[in-house]
């Protein structure tokens, strides 16, 4: 089922993830769900938050993106970037592993804000997959980009926060009638 996709303003984004103890029935239908609105929406990640519910919980396919690679690496070695995807991560802990690179970023809860954001160019990731079972790797490019991305948004953190202080300016009105309009949406439940 295609979820309707929280905007900013609603503060269950503002809210950090409970951890998932166990991959439960209705988690592995969240996850499903979740891959079917991010397709939908053609984005590269997905946070629970992003569909209302505070969770330690995000699904990531970067296999769209033709034109900004990634690398992945296993247990040290290179490996191929579709062999993780489609890509759950719960209770992901991520560790900085190389030296901030700037790139473009967008957020399906921001439409129409993209902006450059500073980012390690690489990361350890540790979580569980939809299995339950605990997956580590090194990535880097897109895929670090985008699990960072989301790895932020189950603590509550948004990409504006990682804006320089200057670009947020420009978005101000933007930011600031998007925030307004999704508190008017919500007032109205
Ligand atoms: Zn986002």
């Amino acid at each position: 089922m295609i979820l309707p996709i929280v905007k900013y303003g609603n503060p269950v984004l503002r809210k950090k993830g409970a951890r998932i103890e166990s991959v439960t029935p209705e988690i592995k239908q969240l996850i499903a769900d979740m891959f079917e609105t991010m397709e939908a929406n053609h984005g590269v990640g997905l946070a629970a938050q992003q569909v209302g519910h505070a969770l330690q919980l995000t699904v990531v396919d970067v296999r769209e993106v033709k034109d900004r690679p990634s690398t992945l690496e296993l247990k040290g070695k290179p490996a191929d970037v579709a062999d993780i995807m489609p890509l759950v991560l719960i209770n992901p802990e991520v560790t900085p592993a190389g030296e901030p690179a700037t790139g473009g970023e967008g957020c399906l809860s921001f439409p129409e804000i993209f902006a450059e954001i500073t980012r390690p160019e690489s990361v350890d990731v540790k979580a569980l997959n939809e299995k339950g079972k605990v997956i580590e790797f090194r990535c880097g490019g897109l895929l670090a980009r985008a699990v960072q991305h989301e790895t932020d948004h189950l603590n509550g953190i948004l990409f504006i926060d990682r804006m320089e202080r200057k670009t947020k300016e420009e978005f101000r009105d933007e930011l600031d009638a998007l925030q307004a309009a999704t508190k008017a949406e919500l007032k109205k439940r």
